[in-house]
């Protein structure tokens, strides 16, 4: 049993690894096993592998962050190479941690997965359950199954809080169960205050440039009402004009689901000229955007959130997917 090597006496060197431009539930669920596991005294270390959104920086535990860099190479490559575990938080394949991949090739720590992403590779230990809303659902149930409930303070019950809330848009996604609802329950009862998390999203979400982005990005939407579809793109020459920082462009592919009768919503994005186009799909209802990604751009996620890349230029990518799109004619247009 895995728990029983957490929860015992012995000192552990842990690692904790949260996906490439982590987001609001591989934080959340990665920083409440920070806390909690350094309550059981181990010695944690959290690293990212590239900066994240200054949108969570006011995350408890977050200061903690090691983020990868030139400047921190060496300590995070000594960090995992002396690592007895390393836990892969919301994400399961290497590609969502490729700048960490060529340490963790030699690392000869075990390796455990906790994550709801569906189809997961093999680890040592793993706690997947793709039905789960978020992942910071299944830390949760972790500390559960180790009797350590009394051990989630107000601080670790707000980073899973905010993990479950923004992984299930607000506990409105079909994902969302009573078992979801139960957990909140029981984290506010550790006294979180609901109302700040929220804010915390609501209001600090944009700066000026960042919403200049979005709505050079909605002038640019399409709207294919034959296919229920819409789809937008940034290119390099927005990221210079709007000095891009990391996490300018999240929630843009939400606007185009916010039409009626829209089902598809997909996102295209150059971050720099003759980088990869990294697309984003998200879908509502049974249009299972997990299978389209995987099968046309490389990549995967969920049913109705995912994301892939294309080593094409932007405008070629978008011809691609105009292409491949009317192959999925009667699945957009009887999608529930
Ligand atoms: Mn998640």
């Amino acid at each position: 049993m895995f728990f029983s090597k957490i929860n015992g006496k012995e000192k552990k060197k842990i690692v904790l690894l949260p996906h490439i431009y982590p987001d609001g539930d591989a934080l959340g669920s990665s920083l409440a096993l920070l806390l909690f596991l350094r309550k059981l005294k181990h010695d944690v270390e959290l690293i990212s592998p590239t900066e994240y959104s200054d949108f969570f920086k006011w995350l408890p535990g977050s200061k903690e962050i090691l983020v990868f860099s030139e400047t921190t190479k060496y300590l995070v490559e000594k960090k995992i190479e002396d690592s007895d575990y390393i836990f892969f938080v919301d994400f399961n394949n290497y590609s969502r941690i490729n700048p960490l991949n060529k340490f963790l090739l030699v690392a000869k720590a075990k390796k455990i997965l906790i994550d709801h992403h569906p189809y997961p590779f093999s680890f040592d230990f793993m706690f997947s359950d793709p039905k789960a809303s978020a992942t910071s659902i299944l830390v949760f149930r972790l500390i559960s199954q180790m009797n350590h409930l009394d051990k989630i303070d107000k601080k670790i019950a707000t980073c899973l809080y905010l993990g479950i809330m923004t992984d299930t848009g607000s506990f409105r996604f079909p994902s969302v169960t009573s078992e979801t609802h139960f957990i909140a329950g029981k984290l506010i009862e550790k006294g979180i205050d609901i109302n700040n998390i929220y804010n915390h999203l609501l209001y600090e979400k944009y700066n000026e440039n960042k919403l200049k982005l979005l709505s050079k990005a909605l002038e640019k939407l399409k709207v294919m009402e034959k296919y229920r579809t819409a789809y937008t793109s940034i290119n390099s020459s927005d990221i210079h004009f709007y000095s891009y920082k990391k996490g300018d462009t999240e929630g843009i592919i939400t606007y185009g689901l916010g039409i009626k009768n829209v089902v598809f919503s997909v996102f295209f994005f150059e971050e720099n000229e003759g980088d990869p186009i990294r697309i984003s799909f998200r879908s509502r209802g049974n249009f299972d955007v997990n299978q389209f990604a995987r099968r046309h751009f490389g990549g995967g996620g969920h049913k109705n959130a995912a994301g892939g890349t294309l080593e094409k230029t932007l405008f070629e990518s978008i011809e691609y997917f105009l292409n491949i799109i009317p192959n999925y004619h009667k699945n957009l247009i009887f999608s529930i």
